[in-house]
């Protein structure tokens, strides 16, 4: 009989909410306004010849490094984060090995460890969801073989000083340590290019969130060449296909446009958070493209008034150290309007206001 492997059946199916999305998307972080009108000037000019080949991913990987700094063989495009993850995990768990990753955070680390057999070991984030370091170094131990953190973090927002992350990457050499700066672009900081930056310590972006391109699958798995040499061994040399390549250069050289975008954003988030404590409702401050509010045990009705709004929010009460909380999105300044003023609404219909301390 045909069985798939223990740690898969063990797996459960993850299904993010994707069904019946209309309205104002502020439930995945992706953008509000869509790619660059150069991107899509790009894609409306692919032919069937650019179709008929297969993709070649090389010469975008070397200006991708290019714009990074790096030498290309530092670089390898992925079929987006998740992607790099699912390789990394490939590259360097095996059955019974340990993944630490930093809870509450993104789910598809746990996901594709456990599907290599790998046990995962999550660590708590500290009070208000401060990076447990502490904690997570007295993890660490000989068959630690990954170590994941999202730095902004998902769903907090929080970020974590890349010299502590680097420390944490010294700390366990035997381990690939995967800092992921999904959200780099609203947070500006980044270890790629740190003093000593240890061969162990691969960091991704992805062009799914400042640029745009969620639906087109692009990320990047940076990090030292021998380490990145045995991921790509790992990868299908196809796996970003051709109308992704073509229209990534000039993704990048358009970057007037995801500066702008990344200004609005910044700004709407500010406001945001200083609507949220008007309105003395919990949050945690954020340094990614969208806040977690704690809303307490009115947290589904509080989506469920959003909907009819006409606006999508995401549900993270289920999260380790999230009860009751729900993540806003933060998208163009006009989206940010529509989200205060429908906020305001909620809050006063469901009486969630709570007295703001002078
Ligand atoms: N990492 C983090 C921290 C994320 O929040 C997300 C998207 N929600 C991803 C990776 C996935 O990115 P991609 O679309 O590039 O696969």
């Amino acid at each position: 009989m045909l069985e798939a492997r223990a740690a898969v059946k063990s797996l459960h199916a993850y299904r993010p909410p994707l069904a019946g999305r209309q309205g104002l998307r502020l439930d995945f972080n992706e953008s509000t306004v869509g790619c660059s009108p150069r991107v899509l000037a790009r894609l409306r000019s692919i032919d069937a010849e650019a179709l008929a080949r297969y993709p070649e991913r090389e010469p975008v990987e070397a200006e991708i490094a290019n714009c990074l700094g790096l030498d290309a063989a530092q670089v390898l495009l992925t079929n987006g984060v998740d992607e790099a993850i699912h390789l990394l995990c490939a590259t360097y768990l095996e059955s019974g090995d340990e993944a630490i990753i930093v809870v509450p955070t993104f789910a598809m680390y746990a996901i594709f460890a456990q599907a290599e057999g790998a046990r995962v070991v999550p660590v708590l984030s500290g009070e208000n969801f401060s990076f447990p370091l502490e904690e997570l170094l007295s993890r660490i131990g000989p068959r630690t073989r990954v170590i994941a953190v999202a730095n902004p973090n998902n769903p907090t927002g929080a970020a974590v000083d890349g010299e502590v992350l680097l420390q944490v990457a010294r700390a366990a050499p035997q381990a690939a340590v995967l800092v992921d700066e999904a959200y780099f672009e609203f947070h500006g900081r980044t270890v790629l290019n740190s003093a000593g930056r240890p061969e162990n310590l691969f960091v991704a972006r992805t062009f799914s969130k400042a640029y745009g391109l969620a639906g087109l699958r692009i990320g990047i798995l940076a990090g030292s060449a021998g380490p990145i040499s045995m991921v790509r061994r790992v990868a299908s040399p196809y796996n970003v296909n051709a109308v992704a390549l073509a229209v990534l250069p000039e993704a990048l050289r358009d970057q007037e446009f995801v500066e702008h975008y990344v200004a609005e954003v910044r700004r709407g988030r500010m406001e945001l958070e200083r609507e949220l404590a008007a309105l003395g409702l919990h949050y945690r401050p954020s340094r990614a493209n969208f806040v977690l509010v704690r809303i307490g045990d009115a947290h589904a009705e509080f989506i469920k008034e959003l909907r009819v709004r006409g606006i999508l929010v995401r549900d993270r009460s289920n999260d380790p150290g999230c009860e009751g909380c729900v993540r806003l999105t933060v998208g163009s300044s006009e989206h940010t309007r529509t989200l205060i003023h429908a906020l305001r609404e909620v809050v006063e219909k469901l009486g969630l206001r709570r007295e703001v301390r002078a």
